[in-house]
């Protein structure tokens, strides 16, 4: 069986931490759509220009243009025996396009990490000061909060719906949070 997952929550919820650890558990690959645009935008290809007005603003890069990267992505040998998405879908647009992109096997689960506000702004304001991203300042975190609650957070509904939704407790050690989602995985 294919393990086709996403990991969801908003900026600084930890994804991109717990995505590595899961992914590299579960032996699939992660495909983190920020990933890609960030490696387009340092080989300067005209996907990574036009995608960097957007995310240096912390508003999302347009539909036709992400979900055509993550089409090619997708189509590469890797992801046969499963996948991680990190960082899509993160409007409910993006659902539909997603459920065309995976077919008739949809989804095994959306795992959510839940970590309060405040927590989200500490992390991120010391992120941006070790990592460098430049969209890492306040000012544009507290807009892509913005952007998370307004778009992203509808796409959590969706998938409750469904019943796929699993959510975590993302606050503790990175230990801890890893330990639960890969206790959630094996109840899957
Ligand atoms: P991330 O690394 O996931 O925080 O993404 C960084 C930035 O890339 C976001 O603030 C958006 O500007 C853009 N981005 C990443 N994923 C998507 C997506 N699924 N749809 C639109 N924009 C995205």
């Amino acid at each position: 069986m294919t393990t086709r997952l996403v990991i969801f929550g908003p900026p600084g919820a930890g994804k991109g931490t717990q995505a590595e650890i899961l992914a590299s558990n579960l032996n699939i690959p992660t495909i983190s759509t920020g990933d890609l645009f960030r490696s387009h935008m340092s080989e300067g290809s005209e996907l990574g220009h036009l995608a960097a007005t957007y995310i240096a603003r912390g508003a999302l890069v347009p539909d036709e243009v992400t979900v055509g990267m993550l089409r090619e992505r997708l189509e590469a040998k890797d992801v046969n025996n499963g996948f991680l998405l990190d960082g899509f879908p993160r409007n409910v647009a993006q659902i539909d396009s997603l459920d065309d992109l995976l077919g008739e096997d949809g989804l095994s689960a959306v795992i959510q990490l839940e970590v309060p506000e405040q927590e989200l702004i500490t992390r991120l304001v010391r992120r941006g000061e070790e990592s460098g991203r430049s969209d890492d300042n306040e000012e544009v975190i507290r807009k892509r909060l913005a952007v998370y609650e307004e778009q992203t957070a509808p796409v959590a509904e969706k998938y409750r719906q469904r019943g796929q939704l699993i959510t975590i407790d993302g606050t503790g050690t990175v230990e801890e949070i890893s330990d639960r989602i890969a206790q959630a995985v094996a109840d899957l």
